[in-house]
């Protein structure tokens, strides 16, 4: 594979210069702008097709709206009801493939279907629908539909209301961390010769003959500029694309509509929840409340929005509403404001279609070519990605062909397993996770902070582990916990980690699932990163000063 060697550079947060000088000094085959799930799949998928790869983010990778989802990898039943066949089809048969290829960041997660008096569907409906969704979606046998009667619905979920409750349809969806998918997806392009920088935005872009060839990039962190040349550009900034479009003077036929989803995060000790459920809000909308590490979270929201896409809030609005949906489902729980610990609001990118509201448009995924030879990928879902990949890289190498480059090989991400996910297929995945737990806690980890650790890294666990036993001396020096420390590290040396907000929102999670956790440990975490990457107490403070804007965010509504 051409490059490999020149190209491999550490993901380290210590070595994003290093990352942006080697993309300036040489001319790239292409240039992918944005770092949310849709820029790492097409330089993973270009990068296996050998083609020499550059990918700049302007925050951290997957802060727009990959890290902001309902975190599921799903079949997206709900556009069943929209007549979406092609897309239910196609994304329903991805979840498959990403679990396969990332089992430590996809976990099956059986979800019940509630059929209420007055609800959106009927019982036939549902076990219709299902039975459709089965098969269309290609879902193995013992993941496929079962109907349940009212007594068994409410074995499961007890919280259930009962009245007017006729049954449940139970089917299986995937539970994931969109961040950590993200991140697993570039690291495996990262660790395959790709070149990736977060904090760096593409400001300007390059022009020769009225081409585009490039694109001036400032690393906001340094401010450094970098002019980085590549045969083929592509825009993939969600939410952002129209903003290049409009810069590459091509922001013409479609545009992009933004549609706002919050989600609330509480302790199972406020909303006891058993089971994932996907339920009637009172509007007719389809709302999910989903266990997951001794928390419930609960969305989504769907409203327009046109602020500043970077920054959504959450507002009380948008707060009222989820907390009358789950009280109107689970009346015995009775959540309130004061009861949420936590939440995230995010920006979904869809293809305005004139006249219909944001709730109604289709979640397709569209590729735009400018006369310039910018290419533009909207739309689309964290689920699938690999297929945008696809087909945006066919154009990619197409468009190359036509130049005389290559002969390119064709798309083999099915079988590459992600980074960490290479366990020799789900199958072994239990085994993997019992072993390593063992290893674990022969390392004084208790069983459970050791499961948690070896279902995050998957086979990058070594790593991790390799760091607390070495290094325990020194995080005691900080007064941190020896597995965070570990953890904390293996952020900033493998996983490009530049900031605490990075490691606490985007590597770790806890910011949404474990807000008590940031609160305890984030002056020890931030002491460490300020001797690890070398801050002054200026730049100590900016960090200190952004995470905390981080968490009014997440628990503050407006
Ligand atoms: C509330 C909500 C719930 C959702 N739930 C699900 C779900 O459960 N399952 C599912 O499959 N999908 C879901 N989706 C959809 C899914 O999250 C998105 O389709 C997907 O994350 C979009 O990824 P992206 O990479 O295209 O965009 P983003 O993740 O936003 O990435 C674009 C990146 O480009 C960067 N960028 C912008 N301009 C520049 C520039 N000039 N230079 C450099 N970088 C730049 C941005 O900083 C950003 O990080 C949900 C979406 C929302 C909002």
């Amino acid at each position: 594979m051409k490059g490999v060697d020149f190209l491999k550079q550490p993901f380290s947060g210590l070595r994003r210069s290093d990352h942006l000088r080697t993309m300036a000094e040489e001319k790239l085959d292409l240039l992918v702008i944005g770092g949310g799930i849709t820029g790492a799949g097409i330089a993973l998928d270009a990068r296996t097709r050998g083609l020499s790869v550059g990918l700049v983010e302007m925050q951290d990778f997957a802060a727009g709206t990959s890290s902001r989802s309902t975190k599921l990898v799903h079949g997206g039943l709900r556009y069943l009801k929209q007549l979406e066949i092609g897309l239910v089809a196609e994304v329903g048969k991805e979840r498959a493939i990403v679990y396969e290829n990332g089992p430590h960041v996809t976990t099956p997660e059986w979800m019940l279907l509630p059929v209420v008096e007055g609800g959106t569907f009927s019982k036939a409906g549902i076990s219709l629908g299902l039975f459709v969704y089965d098969r269309l979606a290609g879902v193995k046998k013992e993941e496929r539909r079962r109907m349940l009667n009212p007594t068994d619905t409410l074995e499961r979920e007890p919280l259930l209301r009962k009245e007017g409750l006729k049954g449940a349809g139970l089917y299986v969806e995937y539970r994931t961390d969109d961040a950590r998918l993200t991140l697993e997806v570039l690291k495996e392009a990262v660790e395959r010769g790709a070149l990736a920088s977060n904090y760096a935005k593409a400001e300007n872009l390059l022009y020769r003959d009225g081409k585009v060839i490039g694109a001036e990039v400032i690393d906001t962190l340094t401010g450094d500029s970098y002019r980085i040349h590549a045969k083929k550009v592509v825009n993939a900034t969600g939410p952002w694309v129209d903003f290049l479009r409009e810069k590459d003077g091509s922001k013409t036929g479609k545009t992009i509509q933004w549609s706002k989803g919050i989600h609330i995060v509480t302790d199972q000790k406020h909303f006891p929840l058993r089971h994932a459920v996907y339920f009637d809000a009172p509007d007719g909308r389809m709302v999910f409340a989903i266990p997951r590490d001794g928390k419930t979270y609960i969305g989504t929201t769907d409203t327009e929005y046109r602020g500043d896409p970077a920054r959504p809030r959450m507002s009380g609005e948008d707060r009222d509403y989820l907390l009358e949906a789950v009280n109107g489902m689970f009346p015995s729980v009775r959540l309130t404001a004061d009861q949420i610990e936590s939440g995230w609001a995010g920006i979904r990118p869809l293809i305005r279609e004139e006249g219909k509201p944001t709730t109604e448009i289709s979640r397709k995924d569209e590729i735009f070519l400018s006369e310039t030879g910018l290419i533009t990928i909207a739309g689309g879902k964290l689920t699938g990605y690999r297929k945008m990949a696809q087909r945006v890289v066919d154009r990619v190498c197409a468009g190359l062909a036509e130049e005389g480059e290559g002969p390119f090989g064709p798309c083999v991400t099915e079988r590459i397993p992600l980074s960490g996910g290479d366990v020799g297929g789900s199958d072994r995945f239990p085994a993997f996770v019992e072993e390593k737990v063992r290893e674990g806690t022969e390392l004084g980890l208790d069983e459970q902070e050791s499961q948690r650790l070896v279902r995050r890294y998957g086979t990058n666990i070594d790593k991790v582990f390799g760091r607390i036993a070495s290094q325990g001396k020194e995080a005691e020096a900080y007064g941190l916990p020896p597995s965070l420390y570990a953890v904390l590290l293996y952020a900033v040396e493998e996983e490009m980690a530049a900031t605490p907000a990075d490691f606490w929102v985007r590597r770790t999670g806890d910011l949404f699932f474990d807000i008590h956790r940031v609160k305890r440990w984030k002056d020890p975490v931030l002491d460490c990163m300020r001797d690890v990457c070398g801050w002054d107490e200026e730049t100590c403070s900016r960090r200190r000063a952004d995470l905390d804007l981080c968490i009014r965010e997440a628990t503050e509504f407006v």
